[in-house]
């Protein structure tokens, strides 16, 4: 099969060919069709997260179909054909062999393509919604990197809930679609966002903040949240946050928090619940899920490009058959 098998930057990313993997004791065999390509993907091309392996093939969630199951894999999950989508490592390959524990069915209304494009960045944004930020209706939120993967689904998600949400992003365009898509005030993230905001809630300031840009952006959450705001750090868009001293929270009470989505799904119980609800989102119409493109496997490298470039929205994905 086809594979990516190589760490370093754009450049080095290559298409090799690879055996096709054997499902283990509790594993599935995946044929993948779609595999989402997140931001993840590129801390470990760089090394800002260290590779487990080399060679190593990136990727981190695909959707596609069933071919065959290893020793104690439940019944539900052993039918060949079955339609599955899964969080786990090796995902940019047209075969993984995934434990049965991170792999859920996809309902009949659900695509390969929609199920692949909302599974990590959706699980993230509302476990992150639920769980990290216990957002309250009526609540001040803001969004960094609003028209992104995660942003996209963010909106959607805060307004389902009864947030306030304000969005910040690079560009006009950028910010009219998260508009379009929930956000009730947006900020070009190239203006006094701090200032913005003040002006926007009327001196309230920020209950909870969701930001995966990190670096660039951490030292003004601190100066727009609210007196005992939920400060969500989650990702490293623009590099990870430096270390920082505790007595920064002090002055408003500020509960930090870093979380990882996986930590949320860990327990079988609450893959499936979230994933559920999730999917009830999306079938329903409460959630969109914006693709921006869909690349050929063998074009991972421009795909990484573009996700590095801060010129994509929504979601990007590789086909797995090209
Ligand atoms: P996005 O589609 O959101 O792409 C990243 C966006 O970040 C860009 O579009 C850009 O939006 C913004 N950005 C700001 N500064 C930079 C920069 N210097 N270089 C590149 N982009 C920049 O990616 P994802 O939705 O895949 O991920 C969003 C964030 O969420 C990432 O940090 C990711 O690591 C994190 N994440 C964390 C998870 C967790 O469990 N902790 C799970 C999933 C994602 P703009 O141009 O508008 O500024």
């Amino acid at each position: 099969m086809k594979a990516i098998a190589k760490n370093g930057g754009v450049d080095v990313l290559e298409v090799n060919d690879v055996p096709v993997p054997q499902p283990g004791p509790g594993q599935v065999l995946v044929r993948n069709r779609f595999s989402g390509v997140n931001f993840i993907d590129t801390y470990f091309r760089t090394g800002l997260y260290a590779a487990p392996r080399f060679p190593l093939t990136l990727g981190r969630e695909a959707a596609g179909e069933v071919v065959a199951a290893g020793a104690d894999v439940p019944a539900a999950l052993r039918e060949p054909g079955t339609r599955v989508v899964y969080m786990d490592s090796a995902a940019y390959a047209q075969f993984a062999a995934v434990p049965a524990a991170s792999v859920v069915a996809i309902p009949e209304a659900l695509s390969y393509e929609r199920a692949a494009a909302a599974f990590l960045q959706g699980l993230t944004a509302w476990t992150f919604v639920r769980e990290a930020g216990d957002v309250k209706p009526g609540q001040w939120t803001l969004v960094h990197a609003a028209a992104g993967g995660v942003g996209l689904l963010l909106v959607q998600m805060l307004r389902s809930v009864g947030a306030k949400v304000i969005g910040t992003a690079s560009t006009p365009e950028k910010c009219e679609l998260a508009r379009s898509n929930g956000a009730g005030w947006t900020i070009n993230s190239h203006d006094d966002v701090v200032a913005k905001v003040k002006e926007i809630t009327g001196g309230h300031g920020i209950d909870v903040i969701f930001d995966g840009v990190g670096k660039a952006t951490f030292d003004a959450d601190l100066e727009m949240i609210a007196m005992k705001g939920h400060l969500i750090s989650f990702g490293n868009a623009s590099g990870a946050v430096p270390p920082l001293s505790i007595l920064k929270l002090g002055p408003k009470n500020v509960k930090l928090m870093r979380p990882v989505v996986n930590g949320y799904v860990a327990e079988r119980a609450d893959l499936e619940r979230y994933s559920a609800e999730l999917f009830d989102l999306i079938t329903s119409g409460k959630v969109n899920v914006a693709i921006h493109k869909t690349y050929a496997l063998k074009d991972v490298a421009q795909a990484h490009q573009d996700i590095e470039s801060r010129k994509t929205s929504g979601k990007l994905l590789l086909d797995c058959d090209l």
